[in-house]
């Protein structure tokens, strides 16, 4: 894809067992100039993720050492693990005509807020905070106080859904995922 046109960065946001992750599979597998940025995380690895897939699985010691080299677009500490966006990734990502997708979560959302005011912005809602609790209880990957934990930070992280552009209710997955993939063509088309 090296001739095309630099492809765009999109803030992808949401709070935690909202089925970001989910949504994302699928525009994946619909678009194929969407690329998922993968992330370094210190967090250690849920069953069936996969290093370099899903997640850098790395310890905090090579996180801050790349925090000191300024390798993050931005970073943050979430429910005590780091989780950063390296930057070159991203940056060959984008040369290569990729639209490539931050899935992170909001306070390093308003960092890249910050470096790119006008960045195309989407921030995935549950239909309820109870609807939340039942998604994030079924998946069964947290215990419960990693679960309270990440309600009340859903809570929070939904108090800033208005500084996103757009605002997407996860209700029905396909009509979610439709919908980001006319807001992503509709900014490619004015660009
Ligand atoms: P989880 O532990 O559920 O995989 O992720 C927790 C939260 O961290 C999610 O909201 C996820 O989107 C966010 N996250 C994942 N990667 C990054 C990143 O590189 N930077 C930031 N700021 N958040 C991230």
């Amino acid at each position: 894809m090296s001739d095309k046109k630099k492809g765009i960065l999109v803030l992808y946001s949401g709070s935690s067992g909202v089925g970001k992750g989910t949504i994302m599979s699928e525009l994946l597998k619909k678009d194929n100039t969407i690329r998922l940025s993968v992330s370094n995380t210190t967090r250690t690895p849920r069953k069936g993720e996969i290093d370099g897939v899903h997640y850098n699985f790395v310890t905090k010691e090579q996180f801050i050492d790349l925090i000191n080299n300024d390798g993050y677009l931005e970073y943050a500490e979430y429910c005590g693990n780091y989780y950063g966006t390296p930057k070159q990734q991203v940056e060959d990502l984008l040369n290569e005509g990729y639209n490539v997708f931050l899935e992170i979560e909001v306070q390093g959302g308003l960092q890249i807020m910050e470096k790119y005011p006008d960045i195309l912005s989407v921030f995935v809602l549950p239909p309820s905070i109870e609807s939340l609790e039942r998604r994030l209880r079924r998946r069964g990957t947290e215990n419960e106080d990693t679960i309270m934990q990440r309600l009340s930070e859903a809570r929070h992280e939904i108090g800033f859904k208005d500084k996103y552009k757009y605002n997407v209710v996860n209700d029905d997955l396909d009509t979610a995922v439709n919908e980001i993939l006319t807001i992503l063509h509709n900014e490619l088309a004015d660009n």
